[in-house]
Protein backbone atom coordinates (compact mmCIF):
# COMPACT_ATOMS: atom_id res chain seq x y z
CA UNK A 1 0.00 0.00 0.00
CA UNK A 2 1.08 3.60 -1.13
CA UNK A 3 2.11 6.17 1.97
CA UNK A 4 4.26 7.44 4.20
CA UNK A 5 5.23 4.42 7.52
CA UNK A 6 6.74 5.91 10.78
CA UNK A 7 8.18 2.41 11.83
CA UNK A 8 9.32 2.34 15.43
CA UNK A 9 12.43 -0.10 16.04
CA UNK A 10 14.39 -1.35 19.17
CA UNK A 11 15.88 1.41 21.71
CA UNK A 12 18.88 -1.96 22.22
CA UNK A 13 17.42 -5.02 22.34
CA UNK A 14 16.92 -6.17 18.68
CA UNK A 15 13.88 -8.17 19.97
CA UNK A 16 12.03 -5.36 20.40
CA UNK A 17 11.54 -5.17 16.20
CA UNK A 18 7.85 -5.75 15.80
CA UNK A 19 6.75 -8.01 13.15
CA UNK A 20 4.46 -5.72 11.41
CA UNK A 21 7.88 -3.34 11.22
CA UNK A 22 9.72 -6.19 9.69
CA UNK A 23 6.70 -6.43 6.92
CA UNK A 24 6.17 -3.25 6.02
CA UNK A 25 10.42 -2.40 5.91
CA UNK A 26 10.56 -5.65 3.79
CA UNK A 27 8.02 -4.73 1.43
CA UNK A 28 8.27 -0.64 1.01
CA UNK A 29 10.26 0.53 -1.78
CA UNK A 30 12.91 3.11 0.45
CA UNK A 31 13.83 3.57 3.94
CA UNK A 32 14.38 6.85 4.79
CA UNK A 33 16.69 6.77 7.89
CA UNK A 34 19.48 9.31 10.03
CA UNK A 35 21.83 6.75 9.86
CA UNK A 36 22.20 4.37 6.88
CA UNK A 37 25.27 2.10 8.79
CA UNK A 38 23.13 2.38 12.08
CA UNK A 39 19.93 1.53 10.35
CA UNK A 40 21.79 -1.03 7.59
CA UNK A 41 22.70 -3.34 10.77
CA UNK A 42 19.19 -3.43 12.18
CA UNK A 43 18.07 -4.68 8.55
CA UNK A 44 20.68 -7.31 8.26
CA UNK A 45 19.55 -8.72 11.68
CA UNK A 46 15.78 -8.72 10.39
CA UNK A 47 17.47 -10.16 6.64
CA UNK A 48 15.64 -6.90 4.67
CA UNK A 49 17.50 -5.17 1.67
CA UNK A 50 15.26 -2.79 0.94
CA UNK A 51 17.15 0.28 -0.47
CA UNK A 52 17.93 2.66 2.27
CA UNK A 53 18.07 6.96 2.30
CA UNK A 54 19.55 9.15 5.01
CA UNK A 55 16.48 11.79 6.10
CA UNK A 56 17.07 14.33 8.58
CA UNK A 57 14.40 17.18 8.85
CA UNK A 58 17.19 19.71 8.07
CA UNK A 59 16.84 18.11 4.76
CA UNK A 60 16.33 20.27 1.56
CA UNK A 61 12.79 21.10 1.31
CA UNK A 62 13.48 19.26 -2.26
CA UNK A 63 14.48 16.44 -0.65
CA UNK A 64 11.18 16.01 1.29
CA UNK A 65 9.00 17.03 -1.05
CA UNK A 66 10.33 13.88 -3.43
CA UNK A 67 9.92 11.86 -0.54
CA UNK A 68 6.15 12.97 -0.68
CA UNK A 69 5.48 12.52 -3.88
CA UNK A 70 7.19 9.09 -3.88
CA UNK A 71 4.81 8.11 -0.90
CA UNK A 72 1.58 8.98 -3.07
CA UNK A 73 2.27 5.88 -5.45
CA UNK A 74 4.55 3.65 -3.45
CA UNK A 75 5.40 2.57 0.05
CA UNK A 76 8.26 4.81 1.90
CA UNK A 77 9.20 4.10 5.30
CA UNK A 78 10.65 6.22 8.15
CA UNK A 79 12.76 5.11 10.94
CA UNK A 80 15.16 6.58 13.10
CA UNK A 81 18.76 5.22 14.86
CA UNK A 82 16.46 3.99 17.95
CA UNK A 83 12.79 4.08 19.07
CA UNK A 84 10.04 5.92 18.04
CA UNK A 85 10.52 8.47 14.69
CA UNK A 86 9.81 12.15 15.70
CA UNK A 87 10.26 11.52 19.61
CA UNK A 88 13.82 13.55 19.83
CA UNK A 89 13.88 12.43 16.41
CA UNK A 90 13.35 13.60 12.92
CA UNK A 91 10.15 13.35 11.03
CA UNK A 92 7.64 16.17 12.29
CA UNK A 93 8.36 18.58 9.39
CA UNK A 94 8.03 15.25 6.36
CA UNK A 95 4.57 14.01 8.41
CA UNK A 96 3.42 17.57 8.57
CA UNK A 97 3.98 18.11 4.89
CA UNK A 98 3.20 14.22 3.72
CA UNK A 99 -0.38 14.98 5.43
CA UNK A 100 -0.86 18.40 4.25
CA UNK A 101 -0.27 16.94 0.71
CA UNK A 102 -3.15 14.45 1.56
CA UNK A 103 -0.40 11.44 1.75
CA UNK A 104 -1.36 7.94 3.73
CA UNK A 105 0.08 8.28 6.82
CA UNK A 106 0.60 5.20 9.04
CA UNK A 107 2.44 4.93 12.42
CA UNK A 108 3.31 1.81 13.92
CA UNK A 109 3.91 1.79 17.60
CA UNK A 110 7.03 0.36 19.00
CA UNK A 111 10.12 0.69 21.60
CA UNK A 112 9.99 4.43 23.16
CA UNK A 113 13.29 5.06 25.77
CA UNK A 114 10.84 7.71 27.65
CA UNK A 115 7.91 4.91 28.15
CA UNK A 116 9.73 2.50 28.93
CA UNK A 117 11.46 4.15 31.22
CA UNK A 118 8.34 5.65 32.57
CA UNK A 119 6.90 1.99 33.17
CA UNK A 120 10.01 0.94 34.86
CA UNK A 121 10.47 4.11 37.52
CA UNK A 122 8.13 2.93 39.92
CA UNK A 123 7.10 7.07 40.42
CA UNK A 124 3.44 8.46 39.89
CA UNK A 125 2.65 7.88 35.96
CA UNK A 126 -1.10 9.07 36.15
CA UNK A 127 -0.14 12.27 34.35
CA UNK A 128 3.54 12.73 32.98
CA UNK A 129 4.82 15.27 30.95
CA UNK A 130 7.89 14.32 28.15
CA UNK A 131 10.64 17.51 27.80
CA UNK A 132 13.13 15.56 25.40
CA UNK A 133 16.31 16.95 26.21
CA UNK A 134 17.40 19.29 28.81
CA UNK A 135 19.36 22.11 27.84
CA UNK A 136 23.02 22.38 27.70
CA UNK A 137 23.40 25.67 29.52
CA UNK A 138 23.35 26.74 32.95
CA UNK A 139 20.99 29.26 32.67
CA UNK A 140 18.57 28.01 30.04
CA UNK A 141 18.31 24.12 32.10
CA UNK A 142 17.71 26.05 35.06
CA UNK A 143 14.72 28.17 33.70
CA UNK A 144 13.46 24.95 31.79
CA UNK A 145 13.32 23.38 35.36
CA UNK A 146 11.62 26.48 36.93
CA UNK A 147 8.99 26.32 34.37
CA UNK A 148 8.37 22.37 34.46
CA UNK A 149 8.59 22.99 38.31
CA UNK A 150 5.29 23.91 38.76
CA UNK A 151 3.78 20.47 36.29
CA UNK A 152 1.90 18.48 38.37
CA UNK A 153 3.06 15.37 36.60
CA UNK A 154 6.19 13.39 36.91
CA UNK A 155 8.67 14.81 34.05
CA UNK A 156 10.54 12.53 31.75
CA UNK A 157 13.64 13.72 30.27
CA UNK A 158 16.67 12.36 28.02
CA UNK A 159 20.17 12.83 29.00
CA UNK A 160 23.63 11.73 28.47
CA UNK A 161 26.41 10.34 30.29
CA UNK A 162 28.52 13.37 30.63
CA UNK A 163 25.64 15.41 31.50
CA UNK A 164 23.66 13.53 34.26
CA UNK A 165 25.62 14.20 37.15
CA UNK A 166 25.14 18.44 36.53
CA UNK A 167 21.55 18.16 35.76
CA UNK A 168 21.21 16.08 39.26
CA UNK A 169 23.31 18.61 41.01
CA UNK A 170 20.61 21.20 39.26
CA UNK A 171 17.39 19.26 40.45
CA UNK A 172 18.71 18.85 43.38
CA UNK A 173 19.35 22.65 43.84
CA UNK A 174 15.80 23.45 43.61
CA UNK A 175 13.52 20.22 44.61
CA UNK A 176 15.45 18.82 47.14
CA UNK A 177 13.22 16.25 48.18
CA UNK A 178 11.52 15.33 45.03
CA UNK A 179 12.51 11.47 43.79
CA UNK A 180 13.94 11.18 40.91
CA UNK A 181 14.80 7.94 38.92
CA UNK A 182 17.84 7.20 36.10
CA UNK A 183 17.42 4.72 34.00
CA UNK A 184 20.03 3.74 32.05
CA UNK A 185 20.48 1.18 29.07
CA UNK A 186 17.15 -0.07 28.98
CA UNK A 187 16.56 -3.35 27.23
CA UNK A 188 20.03 -3.85 27.39
CA UNK A 189 22.62 -5.82 29.13
CA UNK A 190 23.65 -3.76 31.72
CA UNK A 191 19.77 -2.12 32.04
CA UNK A 192 19.66 -0.11 35.30
CA UNK A 193 17.40 2.04 37.07
CA UNK A 194 17.79 3.61 40.15
CA UNK A 195 15.61 5.68 42.08
CA UNK A 196 16.22 8.66 45.03
CA UNK A 197 16.82 11.96 46.33
CA UNK A 198 18.53 14.14 43.06
CA UNK A 199 21.51 14.82 45.67
CA UNK A 200 22.19 11.13 46.51
CA UNK A 201 22.21 10.34 42.54
CA UNK A 202 24.15 12.72 41.86
CA UNK A 203 26.45 11.54 44.53
CA UNK A 204 26.49 7.79 43.18
CA UNK A 205 26.78 8.66 39.68
CA UNK A 206 30.15 10.89 40.78
CA UNK A 207 31.61 7.91 41.64
CA UNK A 208 30.38 5.83 38.96
CA UNK A 209 30.23 7.96 35.88
CA UNK A 210 27.15 6.40 33.79
CA UNK A 211 28.12 4.69 30.46
CA UNK A 212 25.33 4.53 27.89
CA UNK A 213 22.06 6.04 27.72
CA UNK A 214 19.84 7.64 30.72
CA UNK A 215 16.16 8.64 31.16
CA UNK A 216 15.78 11.26 33.61
CA UNK A 217 12.66 11.40 36.01
CA UNK A 218 11.19 13.54 38.33
CA UNK A 219 8.21 12.94 40.40
CA UNK A 220 5.56 15.01 40.64
CA UNK A 221 5.67 17.82 43.33
CA UNK A 222 5.23 16.73 47.05
CA UNK A 223 1.75 17.67 47.25
CA UNK A 224 0.05 15.84 44.23
CA UNK A 225 1.93 12.27 45.24
CA UNK A 226 -0.87 10.16 46.66
CA UNK A 227 -3.43 12.40 44.97
CA UNK A 228 -5.89 9.74 44.39
CA UNK A 229 -4.91 5.95 43.65
CA UNK A 230 -4.24 5.62 39.83
CA UNK A 231 -6.36 2.21 39.36
CA UNK A 232 -9.27 3.75 41.07
CA UNK A 233 -8.99 6.98 38.96
CA UNK A 234 -8.73 4.90 35.76
CA UNK A 235 -11.95 2.63 36.87
CA UNK A 236 -13.44 5.62 37.81
CA UNK A 237 -12.53 7.12 33.94
CA UNK A 238 -13.84 3.97 32.31
CA UNK A 239 -16.85 4.11 33.69
CA UNK A 240 -17.85 7.45 32.92
CA UNK A 241 -17.32 6.79 29.02
CA UNK A 242 -18.96 3.62 28.82
CA UNK A 243 -21.48 3.92 26.18
CA UNK A 244 -25.27 3.47 28.13
N1 LIG B 1 13.36 8.18 19.37
C1 LIG B 1 13.99 7.61 20.54
C2 LIG B 1 12.91 6.99 21.45
O1 LIG B 1 11.82 6.68 20.96
O2 LIG B 1 13.16 6.78 22.61
C3 LIG B 1 14.85 8.62 21.27
C4 LIG B 1 15.93 9.24 20.43
S1 LIG B 1 16.93 10.41 21.28
C5 LIG B 1 17.89 11.06 19.98
C6 LIG B 1 18.12 9.44 22.10
C7 LIG B 1 17.96 9.49 23.60
O3 LIG B 1 16.94 8.58 24.00
C8 LIG B 1 19.19 9.04 24.37
O4 LIG B 1 20.10 10.10 24.56
C9 LIG B 1 18.60 8.60 25.68
O5 LIG B 1 18.33 9.71 26.51
C10 LIG B 1 17.28 7.99 25.21
N2 LIG B 1 17.45 6.54 24.98
C11 LIG B 1 17.46 5.89 23.80
N3 LIG B 1 17.65 4.56 23.99
C12 LIG B 1 17.76 4.38 25.33
C13 LIG B 1 17.97 3.25 26.16
N4 LIG B 1 18.12 2.02 25.64
N5 LIG B 1 18.03 3.44 27.50
C14 LIG B 1 17.88 4.66 28.04
N6 LIG B 1 17.69 5.76 27.30
C15 LIG B 1 17.63 5.63 25.97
Amino acid sequence: EAGLYIVATPIGNLGDITVRAVDVLRGCEVIACEDTRVTGKLLKHCGVSTRMQRYDDHASERQRATLIEQARTQAVALVSDAGTPLISDPGYRLVRDARKAGITVTSLPGACAAITGLTLAGLPNDRFLFAGFLPVKEKARANMLAELGEVAATLIFYETGPRLERSLRAIADIWPQREVAVARELTKLHEECRTGAAAELAEHYREHPPKGEIVLLIGPPAENIGDGDPDALLTEALIDHSPS
